[in-house]
């Protein structure tokens, strides 16, 4: 089983397409286009890519999750939020009714920072958790995860410092590593990241002499660590940051989808010169839209939408305006309530499970979001042990996805946001399964359950890579 989850060759080799391309010039009474120097039979081309691609490549584990999402399999991994709750009729018809409307302006170009109107409602959804801005300070993205790209965009040189917490998202990691950005990891405990180390990690690279440009945070609800920035440290980590002189990059999808309906101030609302905040319609909404944006200080925000024109010119007027309407005419904050009642059954199901099934590892119990953070026992290695996990129908995330330094084999991300209670409870005792054999060959043969193709511990930075969208 294992080997037939290896990545395959692709269907069409470059070799291949080279001689497609050699009888195309060929045809055309041309010679055939040569290789850049240092091109490789695999990849003619390899020679030819500037440096900031070659930190980019598919993760190993990327092929075994094209077999995780076969319908046998329990998935634990994805991030994907569970829209069936969604009024999908309403939502039809008033997207056909805006096509039909205002088409001519849903499918044209529109501004490179947003819509003004969609811009003022997010503004409304944002004081939500403290943050007074204006419309103008708002640059609507194609997800938040342009909006990541953007601002790293405009501030990293290769080799300036990003940090983040320790662990942090992948998706984030996968845009610093692409911008050859060092990442330095800060650690976490259950109340977020910890200001004392914070400073003192802060102080160490000043003494290296090393650039800080940003400091990354997911204040609310972690991806993947499952847990929030408490009221206390909030002002104190901004504080920190300031006297430090790093500017910090909240990132914030989660925020309102707190299981007790209680919303934390945003990092954004106690230094908004300090700060860019990051917000997204995918968890509350559908991802399938593609809309967050950016909150940023006046200056930092007029060079986001020039990247952001460099980069797409503008974001998409259909899903903007299909957005608007949403946030409009539905009662949009009522199904945000709904989400967290049926997400919190989720967590629920899935700490329960563990309980039950696990008592030998650890997790946190997250009071809101998607995920949770489980430390295996002793010894065992979680990117060892997906294969056999996923032959027994269950995949999870490895905790390697989430270093920039490959560390991270001991934990795993478990998600509860897409598979019923039923399913995630059957997942769990999968898993659980999984685990007991790793521990029984540890005490057999000592290998700490390692004795898998995808063996992890303290790879190079490099070979760890984002595992693709639907797990982000
Ligand atoms: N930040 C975090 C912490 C996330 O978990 C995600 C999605 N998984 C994103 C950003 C990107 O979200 P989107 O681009 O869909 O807004």
């Amino acid at each position: 089983m294992t080997e037939n989850l290896s990545p395959r060759e692709p269907a069409t080799s470059p070799t291949t397409a080279q001689a497609a391309a050699a009888a195309r010039a060929a045809a055309a009474g041309s010679a055939a286009p040569a290789a850049a120097p240092g091109g490789t039979r695999l990849d003619p081309w390899f020679g030819a890519y500037a440096d900031r691609a070659h930190g980019m490549r598919a993760s190993e584990i990327r092929a075994l999750f094209a077999v995780a999402n076969r319908p046998e399999v329990v998935s634990l991994a994805g991030g994907m939020p569970y829209l069936k709750g969604l009024p999908l009729d309403t939502i039809a018809s008033s997207v056909a009714e805006l096509v039909a409307t205002h088409g001519a302006t849903a499918l044209q170009y529109g501004s490179g920072q947003g819509d003004e109107s969609l811009r003022e409602q997010i503004v409304d959804v944002m004081r939500l958790e403290g943050v007074s801005a204006h419309p103008d300070d708002v640059v609507v993205t194609t997800g938040s995860q342009q909006a990541l790209d953007l601002v790293t965009r405009i501030f990293v040189n290769p080799g300036d410092v990003v940090v983040a917490e320790a662990p942090s998202y992948v998706g984030a990691l996968g845009v610093f590593r692409s911008y050859q950005a060092e990442v330095v990891h800060s650690p976490i405990d259950e109340h977020g990241l910890i200001p004392e180390v914070l400073e003192e990690t802060l102080t160490r690279l000043e003494a290296a002499g090393k650039t800080v440009k940003l400091l990354y945070l997911i204040p609310n609800f972690h991806n993947p660590g499952g847990v929030s920035i408490s009221l206390e440290r909030r002002p104190r980590i901004v504080d920190i940051a300031q006297r430090h002189g790093v500017l910090v990059l909240e990132d914030n999808p989660y925020g309102l989808l707190g299981f007790d309906g209680e919303t934390m101030p945003a990092l954004q609302s106690y230094h908004p010169d300090g700060v860019i905040y990051l917000g997204s319609f995918s968890k509350t909404f559908a991802p399938g839209y593609r809309v967050g944006w950016a909150v940023a200080p006046h200056a930092v925000r007029e060079k986001l939408v020039l990247a952001s024109e460099a980069s797409i010119l503008c974001p998409s007027n259909a899903s903007q305006m299909a957005i608007s309407t949403y946030l409009a005419t539905c009662d949009w904050q009522g199904q945000v309530k709904q989400f967290r009642e049926l997400y919190r059954e989720r967590r629920d199901a899935m700490v329960g499970a563990l309980a039950e099934h696990l008592p030998s590892a650890s997790w946190t119990v997250p009071a809101g979001g998607f995920y949770t953070w489980v430390r295996l026992p002793e010894g065992l290695d979680a990117k060892a042990m997906l294969p056999r996990a996923v032959t027994a129908r269950v995949a999870y995330v490895p905790g390697t996805a989430f270093y920039a330094d490959g560390s991270g084999a001991d934990h795993m991300r478990l998600s509860f946001c897409y598979p019923t209670p039923d399913q995630i409870r059957e997942g769990v005792r999968r898993l659980a399964g999984v685990v007991s054999n790793e521990l029984d060959l540890a005490t057999i043969f000592g290998t700490g359950g390692t004795g898998g193709d995808a063996g992890s511990s303290g790879r190079a930075a490099a070979d760890v890579e984002a595992p693709g969208p639907d797990l982000a």
